[in-house]
């Protein structure tokens, strides 16, 4: 038996890179190729694979030392038939998307006696129509099914168009154009200080809204959908109850689909009432422009929200009660976002809880707690965004016998049926990821299954994005959940600092990652971050319903230069067949 140092080999440029994560423990045995340490300089993260197979000996680093070529990671004893195999595992599993954290199974409710004396009838009834529910109520119609769609709001469109996705976005082209404008001074080109005119840009916010919303409405006439306008809940197995402006009405149907969505979740112990606390529909608004502004909630919709303030003129905090910022997307892609806002923002505090807010003249006072909590702070406005709650509870589903679980999500077959077979819930109402994409599929199987198709939802991902600067996009199986499932995988990772494309928007801070299956070489889940990740995604969701592999992908002629190219670039730094940088150790093809 003999020793053998294990030491850091030529990481190109980089020198002194930091010691993220340490893979194996003494006593472990180790094969040639495994990964042994994760590195991360500014640029990119990347693993360092053993260059022999032995048991070790002996650590010589640790998470945070910093390293350069030729400094000693362990040492192996390398016995002569030391080549241990790593461990086999399955192929991956089609990747599922996530489970929601499952509430006891929701009992089934015995259902009030069917009405009989309706005042109008449908072969299908939508209640609610954002959208998940005018896509299935507008499916069910073109496929020939006579169709009401339940709306309580006056526009159609539901949380998406008129106070989500769409406002949303257009504030952060705004925040886009503020933030290149301002950042061209230093690449010769100055503008003057912006003027900002908050009612104009909001009437221009509302219009885009109002634009989406008036062609919906336009399509469900012509698709011959009525659509009613009031609060409906469940009278029956058979009919809703509707409460519109003219009094109650009662609808009964053959199928429904339940399309109720979810609502803004509100913290109970914090003064919701004054006017100074904001939910994401108020921060759309657009009011004014809070001197300092605290995000509670380092998710998705509050670091939109945030990008937002931040551009228009606030100081921006963010408090999340989680290790890192939008918890369930790999820390590597969240990190050039993290490090980019921690420059633009007063603060980022994590692992925080805020414990008190009390509402002062001068402002909210706001108490934190946690081990790096700061001292009590005063802020002029504060956006709660720590999620959302299904509507489940909210339309009285026990009188029609559909099971609500304790969180409020109804749970669904692949085909959304409810445990009453001829009632369908779709979108946000049946559970995580709370995405529009997601709902808008559910409904077209709801209405196809209705109408007698042999379909099921049985997407292999849901992609998510966060329309951050950088944004943050991911889809399939993140490195963390291949790693809790012992996926024996291949990273190919491509940092942008070596695209042109990159380079010439002046910004260097982007990664592509794509995670293949080592005994296949198919794609199995991917993550970008940078300028249009959320675009960029959708080539990875693509390849992934394909089935491709890294040599598809590869093998794809991208045009040059852009930042899709990234994508075929991870995919050849898995192969090991990329030019524009030195191909890694660890391919697919090593052993
Ligand atoms: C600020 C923000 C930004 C977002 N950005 C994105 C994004 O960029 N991309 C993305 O994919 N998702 C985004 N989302 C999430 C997205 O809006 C939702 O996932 C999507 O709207 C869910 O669609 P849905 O059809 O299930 O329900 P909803 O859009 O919630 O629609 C439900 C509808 O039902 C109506 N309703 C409810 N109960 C009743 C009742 N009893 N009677 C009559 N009508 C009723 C409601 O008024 C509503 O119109 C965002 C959300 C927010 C809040």
């Amino acid at each position: 038996m003999s020793l053998i140092e294990i030491k850091v080999p030529d990481i190109g440029d980089f020198d002194s890179v930091e010691i993220i994560e340490v893979l194996v423990a003494e006593g472990d045995d180790v094969a040639e190729n495994q990964d042994i340490i994760t590195l991360e300089s500014d640029k990119a993260a990347m693993e360092i694979p053993s260059s022999a197979a032995g048991k070790v000996a002996s650590l010589k680093v640790k998470v945070g030392d910093k390293v350069s070529e030729g400094d000693v990671i362990l040492t192996l004893e390398a016995a002569d038939n030391a080549q241990s195999e790593p461990e086999k595992v399955e192929p991956a599993a089609a990747t599922e998307p996530k489970a929601e954290a499952k509430a006891a199974p929701a009992p089934a409710p015995k259902a009030a006696a069917p009405v009989t004396d309706a005042d109008m009838h449908a072969e299908v009834v939508v209640l609610g129509s954002g959208p998940g529910g005018y896509t299935a109520a507008f499916r069910a119609a073109d496929l020939g099914k006579q169709v009401i769609l339940i709306e309580r709001y006056q526009r159609i469109g539901g949380v998406c168009l008129n106070v989500g996705c769409i406002p949303s976005k257009a504030l952060l082209h705004t925040a886009q154009v503020l933030n290149e404008t301002k950042h061209m001074a230093q690449n010769g080109v100055s503008f003057g200080e912006p003027k900002i005119d908050l009612r104009k840009l909001a009437d221009w916010k509302d219009s885009v809204v109002g634009k989406l919303t008036g062609g919906l409405q336009g399509l469900a006439k012509q698709r011959k959908v009525t659509v009613v306008h009031g609060v409906g809940e469940f009278a029956g197995p058979n009919a809703l109850k509707v409460t519109t402006d003219d009094g109650v009405k009662t609808i009964s149907f053959d199928n429904c689909i339940i399309a109720a969505g979810s609502r803004v979740t509100k913290i109970p112990v914090f003064p919701n009432d004054d006017p100074r606390m904001m939910d994401s529909t108020d921060a759309l608004e657009l009011e004014d422009i809070p001197k300092r502004l605290l995000v509670i909630g380092g998710g998705i919709i509050g670091l939109e929200m945030a990008t937002v303030y931040n551009a228009l003129g606030s100081k921006i905090s963010v408090v999340e009660l989680q290790d890192s910022l939008i918890p369930g997307a790999d820390k590597d892609i969240v990190k050039p976002l993290f490090n980019r806002i921690k420059e633009q923002y007063e603060a980022i505090y994590l692992n925080t809880k805020v414990s008190k807010i009390e509402p002062l003249k001068s402002g909210l006072k706001v108490t934190f707690e946690g081990d790096n909590a700061p001292e009590p702070q005063t802020f002029d406005k504060i956006l709660v965004a720590v999620g959302r709650s299904p509507n489940g509870k909210l339309i009285n589903a026990e009188a029609a016998g559909v099971a609500v679980n304790d969180y409020g999500f109804i749970e669904v077959n692949k085909q959304m049926q409810t445990n009453v077979p001829h009632i369908y819930a779709i979108g946000d109402i049946v559970g995580q990821p709370m995405l529009a994409h997601k709902a808008t599929h559910e409904g077209k199987v709801a209405a196809e299954h209705i109408t007698g198709r042999k379909v099921a939802f049985d997407a292999m991902t849901i992609p998510s994005v966060a329309y951050t600067d950088p944004e943050v996009a991911w889809m399939g199986m993140s490195e963390d959940e291949a790693k809790k499932q012992g996926v024996d995988y291949v990273k190919g990772a491509f940092p942008w600092a070596a695209s042109g494309r990159s380079l010439s928007l002046d910004r260097d801070e982007g990664l592509t990652k794509a995670l293949f299956e080592k005994e296949t070489g198919k794609l199995i889940g991917a993550g970008i971050v940078g300028p249009n990740a959320g675009e960029l995604i959708a080539e990875a969701v693509l390849a992934l319903e394909m089935g491709a592999d890294a040599e598809d992908i590869g093998l794809s002629i991208h045009p040059h230069p852009t930042l899709s190219e990234t994508f075929a670039f991870a995919a050849e730094m898995a192969e090991g067949n990329i030019t524009d940088l030195m191909p890694p150790r660890k391919t697919l093809h090593s052993k």
